[in-house]
Parts: C-alpha cells; sequence; structure tokens
C-alpha cells in the first residue's frame, strides 16, 4: 500500500526526515514545509490512496478523530484564534501532491491569509436543480 515514487509515502514511513507533530501505526502528522501559518500541518496515512475518493471509509474516520484530537492541541499549545480544516482532491481542486492529506491551518487575529471562494448568487431553481441531481 506504499508507492515508492510518493513523497508523502516517504515521509509518512519516515524515510525522508519530517518535522512529526504526532505517529501512530496509520497516520504521521508533520508540519508543511510551506506554512500559511504558524503550525500549518499535514496528516498523512501511511497508506498510499490518492484522495478522499480513494480512501477506505475507516481511515476517513480515523483522520477526522485526529484532526480533532490536532486542533485542540494546537488550540492549547499555540493559542490560535481558529482553525480551517482544508483538503484537497485533483488538480483542480488545487490539490498537488497526489497522496490524500489534511491540512490543518492554525488561525491568528490578522494573520492576512485568504482561504476561501467568490460565493454565487444562483436562483432558487438553480440551486434546486442542484440539489435533485446530488440527492436523488
Ligand atoms: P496540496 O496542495 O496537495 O493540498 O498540499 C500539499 C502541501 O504539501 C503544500 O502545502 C506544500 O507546502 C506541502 N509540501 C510539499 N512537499 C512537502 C514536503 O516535502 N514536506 C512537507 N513537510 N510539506 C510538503
Ligand atoms: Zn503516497
Amino acid at each position: 500500500m506504499k508507492d515508492d515514487t510518493c513523497i508523502f509515502c516517504r515521509i509518512a514511513a519516515g524515510e525522508i526526515p519530517s518535522k512529526t507533530l504526532y505517529e501512530d501505526d496509520e497516520f504521521r502528522v508533520i508540519l508543511d514545509l510551506g506554512p500559511a501559518t504558524k503550525g500549518h500541518a499535514l496528516i498523512l496515512p501511511k497508506n498510499h490512496y490518492r484522495n478522499l475518493f480513494e480512501l477506505p471509509k475507516e481511515q476517513a474516520e480515523k483522520a477526522i478523530v485526529l484532526a480533532k484530537k490536532m486542533a485542540l492541541r494546537m488550540q492549547e499549545k499555540l493559542h490560535c484564534d481558529g482553525l480551517n480544516l482544508v483538503q484537497n482532491n485533483g488538480e483542480t481542486a488545487g490539490q498537488t501532491v497526489f497522496h490524500f492529506h489534511i491540512h490543518l491551518i492554525p488561525r491568528y487575529e490578522g494573520d492576512g491569509q485568504v482561504i476561501g471562494w467568490k460565493p454565487g448568487k444562483p436562483e432558487d431553481a438553480e440551486l434546486e436543480a442542484v440539489r435533485k441531481t446530488i440527492a436523488e
């Protein structure tokens, strides 16, 4: 379940050194090398899954529980004012490393980071059409 050509597989396995915040049998949490803010971290499963679509349900459950644990720890230790969970899937969505990961981005008042989107203004009929497409 490891891809030797994948940098995050190699980091998660400890073959490439990283600033590790947490490790267990299935996950490693590391500091991002290009942090948006102080403490920006990445949750990496040790097995190779390209994205959320490929991630098994059990790993997804464990990953979000781990995200909560790390978020609480960041709040306690870094005294951040907020925190963004960011998780990109596919190049179109901004993914650059194709090994599933969750970004934990602690936020601080006045940190100047912008994590967001341009809100649209759909008519009700358009929203309803989308709702039907997905829900039914
Ligand atoms: P993505 O754009 O795929 O959601 O996020 C990839 C993230 O991985 C980026 O924030 C980038 O800074 C980080 N990154 C890329 N290569 C490395 C690396 O070798 N080590 C660490 N710690 N972070 C990396
Ligand atoms: Zn990998």
